[in-house]
């Protein structure tokens, strides 16, 4: 799958579609999601063009792949998560339910949540 720049996660890194930012660094956005399954429901994206996190590996820097992770658990500590627990998530192709083909890495919290989806 090649990577489509009008994707609605390529139009919020151009400033194209609000969203309710939540950290950003060089290489990361991180946003809360606009249909929140969890009280918390954010979503940390790379700025760059990646589809998924095969692509991501694959041809990102050691600098974005580090950028990324500790992105992730930044969000976490801002959103007040870590203490009582968490959960990322990353849906990869179509098997694996990804709706925008850019990399997002889901965090969930706020509340117990159920077992894995399938
Ligand atoms: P996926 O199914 O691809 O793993 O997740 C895509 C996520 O993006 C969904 O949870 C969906 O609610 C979220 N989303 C889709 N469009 C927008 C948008 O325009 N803004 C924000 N903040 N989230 C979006």
């Amino acid at each position: 799958m090649g990577y489509d720049d009008n994707n609605v996660f390529a139009r919020i890194l151009r400033g194209e579609i609000p969203c309710r930012k939540v950290h950003e660094d060089e290489h990361t956005l991180a946003f809360h999601d606009i249909n929140p399954q969890a009280p918390v429901h954010i979503l940390v994206i790379p700025k760059g063009r990646y589809v998924s996190i095969v692509d991501f590996t694959a041809n990102a820097s050691e600098a974005e792949i580090a950028a990324l992770f500790r992105a992730v658990t930044k969000v976490a500590e801002i959103a007040g998560v870590t203490t009582e627990g968490w959960r990322l998530l990353a849906n990869i192709g179509i098997n694996g339910g990804q709706e925008v083909p850019h990399l997002h890495i889901h965090v969930f919290g706020g509340r117990k949540l159920g077992p894995m989806l399938t």
